[in-house]
C-alpha cells in the first residue's frame, strides 16, 4: 500500500520551525533543495517554503 503523502505540516513540524526559528537558523527549505526550478516545482510556497512535502536535499 503507498504510503499517504503529508498535505500540511504536523504539530511537530510546526515545533520543529519554531525552535529553528527562535534559534536563528536557516528555515528556508527552497535554498538546498533540487527542484528548486521554476519547471520542477509547482508548489505555491517556493521560493519561500518553510515546509513542502517534496522536499529533497540538493546533493542526496
Ligand atoms: S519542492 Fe518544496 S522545498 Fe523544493 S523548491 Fe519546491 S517548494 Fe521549495
Amino acid at each position: 500500500m503507498a504510503k499517504r503523502k503529508k498535505l500540511k505540516p504536523s504539530w511537530l513540524d510546526n515545533l520543529k520551525i519554531s525552535i529553528k526559528k527562535a534559534l536563528g537558523m536557516k528555515i528556508i527549505l527552497c535554498d538546498s533543495c533540487k527542484y528548486d526550478w521554476r519547471q520542477a516545482c509547482y508548489q505555491p510556497a517556493r521560493p519561500n517554503a518553510v515546509w513542502c512535502p517534496d522536499y529533497s536535499k540538493r546533493g542526496s
